[in-house]
């Protein structure tokens, strides 16, 4: 298997599964971005079925090149430019790399899939890992389905959802066997401290302010990682050819129900801490422009068709997230005194 993004959040959780649940062999292809850190693959680096290959998906020579080298069966594309607030500050890298580099990987694919002989080129599936903000935002009932409209609002979401529309025209027009999934806000283990459950665990222990935009009443569905992952090779080793699955776990949460939810299990697990009760924190900020207010997906198909379902529920995964930046703080301390400039939700208030 061929994985983009590899280093990211969601794609080295994907990295360990495989090299760790499964047969499979690895590639991961990822240009090692602020966001990409190979500190997150330490426990599979010396694998004996992992590669390593630091190139740009936008590169189009290196991206055949490692396709050709590695002849895979899969390509499980997640690299991309993930951040919305990043997208509204400067929404050119979205545009380069989740179109432009998706472009550039479909065709490296549609190249490499032509070469194959007939048996390869049958098992062969281009997999990409989509959002659900490329159906914009819901209101207080309803919930996105494979077949929803897309209206994407946020930078972001607009070049997530080009890159669907890719993904679905070189299947259609050219016959590139693809996949898309759709999938809820993750959380756990490795995420970025920019992302709101990383942001707000790690500034509670700095006992600095939790920033809540709004009024924090904006709604998201959110996901385990570890859950994710296992529906990503569930949907690339038995999904069908052309179909779209969305991937979620029907745990609705406002944000300040994250952040007080998370602010409880600190309390709960650092008695002692100076900074007790954490949710004294919490500081309401000017709202994010364009702010979808609720976001759910429905994930009946992945049931019912691949028989996946969610193995945490909110609770348990985030008491797992929880605990796991308290025992990694080495991880995310690496990260923050690499003088990371995060202009917004405080984050430079770390450096
Ligand atoms: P991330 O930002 O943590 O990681 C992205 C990875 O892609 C990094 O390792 C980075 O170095 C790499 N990358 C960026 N640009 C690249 C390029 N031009 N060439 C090669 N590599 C490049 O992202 P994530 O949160 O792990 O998300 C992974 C995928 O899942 C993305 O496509 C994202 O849109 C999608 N997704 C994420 C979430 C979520 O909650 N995190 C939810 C839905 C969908």
């Amino acid at each position: 298997m061929l994985v983009t993004g590899g280093a990211g959040f969601i794609g080295s959780a994907l990295v360990r599964h495989l090299l760790t649940n499964t047969k499979a062999r690895v590639v991961n292809l990822d240009a090692l971005t602020y966001a990409g850190n190979l500190g997150s693959l330490e426990s599979v680096s010396g694998h004996p079925k992992y590669r390593f290959e630091r190139a740009d998906i936008g590169d189009l020579r290196a991206v055949r090149e490692v396709l050709g080298r590695y002849r895979p069966d899969a390509v499980v594309h997640l690299a991309a430019e993930s951040h919305v607030d990043r997208s509204i500050d400067g929404p050119a890298a979205f545009v380069q790399t989740n179109i432009l580099g998706t472009y550039t990987l479909l065709e490296a694919a549609l190249a490499y899939w032509k070469s194959l002989d007939a048996a390869k080129r049958e098992g062969f599936v281009f997999h990409h890992v989509s959002t659900d903000e490329v159906f914009g935002s819901l209101p207080e009932t309803g919930m996105f389905t494979e077949s929803s409209a897309y209206q994407p609002n946020s930078p972001y979401a607009a070049s997530k959802a080009a890159a669907d529309h890719l993904v679905r025209a070189w299947y259609r027009t050219y016959g590139l066997p693809v996949i898309v999934t759709n999938c809820s806000n993750n959380y756990g283990p490795y995420q970025f401290p920019e992302k709101l459950v990383p942001l707000t665990i790690i500034n509670a222990l700095n006992g600095k302010s939790l920033p809540v935009y709004g009024t924090g009443a904006n709604v998201r569905d959110w996901l385990y990682v570890e859950d994710h992952v296992r529906a990503l090779w569930v949907v690339a080793t038995n999904g069908e050819v052309g179909a779209t699955y969305n991937i979620g776990a029907n745990n609705e949460r406002t944000n300040l129900d994250v952040v007080k939810a998370i602010c409880s299990t600190l309390d709960r697990l650092l008695p002692q801490s100076s900074c007790r009760p954490h949710a004294s924190l919490i500081e309401f900020v000017a709202d994010r422009p364009g702010h979808d207010r609720r976001y759910a997906i429905d994930a009946e198909k992945i049931g019912r068709d691949l028989g996946w379902k969610p193995i945490e529920t909110f609770e348990s995964g985030l008491a797992k997230t929880v605990r796991w930046y308290l025992d990694n703080r080495a991880w995310w301390q690496d990260i923050l005194t690499r003088r990371y400039a995060g202009q917004r939700l405080g984050l430079a208030k770390f450096e």
